[in-house]
């Protein structure tokens, strides 16, 4: 079996996560949302970190009301953080935690489709800054509380137009090249020092907002629901995977 097979087949077995602490960036809604409230089904306590307050109280609500472990709302713009937050961030995790055993990345924007002869400026920026820039920020500041895990793991989101760039998609393919660069560095940075392991998956077409921005005229249907795609976060994010590190992974 390769590695995305063994993953995607990963059947956790109801507490796998248990007494684990994972921050998971776009916990408010789509593959963020899912992979949250399934990682806090498994037992983890889980950080909700997004944009949108509303977006993460219910998501909060949600786990709160399956019985799940109380999960910390992290309200955080990823766009517009300053150094003040990212540290006022890591304080208030270590003060509540001590420690964090999970990092999850997928949080993400889509920018415009557009040719890289028109493709405008500002946003440029603005989709490097949230899709990698943010990430390695958030990586470096939450390392400290990381390495304080005996069993830490970070996972990236990439996308198919990360690891093959395809016309029209701009800064979005640029970034999520950019995040399997960084993965790759950092998994061989880590490998050397800690048993931290960093991977990334490649979610493939889900039914979100974002594929819809990036689809208008689809049908939503034909593509699978969020909760589909979360086996690989979970096998990831668990001590299934121990030792699993450098690699990329495919949810379809
Ligand atoms: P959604 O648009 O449904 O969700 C994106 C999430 O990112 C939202 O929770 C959003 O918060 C959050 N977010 C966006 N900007 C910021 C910001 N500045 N600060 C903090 N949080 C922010 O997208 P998906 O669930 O579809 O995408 C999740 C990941 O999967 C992304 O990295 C995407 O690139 C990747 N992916 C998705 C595919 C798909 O088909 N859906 C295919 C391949 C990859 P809020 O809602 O509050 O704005």
């Amino acid at each position: 079996m390769d590695h995305s097979t063994t993953a995607r087949a990963y059947q956790p077995d109801g507490d796998s996560h248990a007494g684990r602490v994972i921050v998971v960036t776009g916990a408010g809604d789509g593959i963020g949302r899912a992979v949250a409230l399934a990682l806090a089904r498994q037992g983890a306590t889980v950080g909700l970190l997004g944009r949108t307050q509303r977006k993460l109280e219910r998501s909060y609500d949600q786990i709160v009301k399956s019985g799940s472990p109380k999960p910390a709302l992290l309200p955080f713009n990823l766009e517009t953080a300053a150094a003040a937050e990212y540290d006022a961030l890591h304080d208030a995790l270590e003060r509540e935690f001590g420690r964090v055993d999970g990092l999850a990345h997928v949080a993400g924007i889509i920018g415009t489709r557009s040719p890289i002869d028109h493709y405008d400026v500002p946003t440029w920026c603005k989709v490097l800054h949230v899709n990698l820039t943010a990430e390695f920020i958030l990586t470096q500041c939450l390392l400290p509380l990381l390495r304080r895990s005996r069993d830490a793991s970070i996972v990236f989101t990439s996308s198919s137009v990360g690891r093959r760039g395809r016309a029209h998609w701009g800064a979005y393919a640029v970034s999520k090249f950019g995040v399997e660069g960084l993965m790759q560095v950092l998994a061989h940075e880590l490998s050397e020092t800690t048993n931290i392991r960093v991977n990334s998956i490649n979610p493939g077409p889900v039914r979100t907002a974002m594929r819809q921005q990036a689809f208008p005229g689809e049908v939503p249907e034909s593509n699978p629901d969020p909760s589909a795609v979360v086996a690989p976060y979970l096998y990831l994010l668990g001590p299934a995977s121990q030792g699993v590190s450098a690699l990329a992974f495919d949810c379809q």
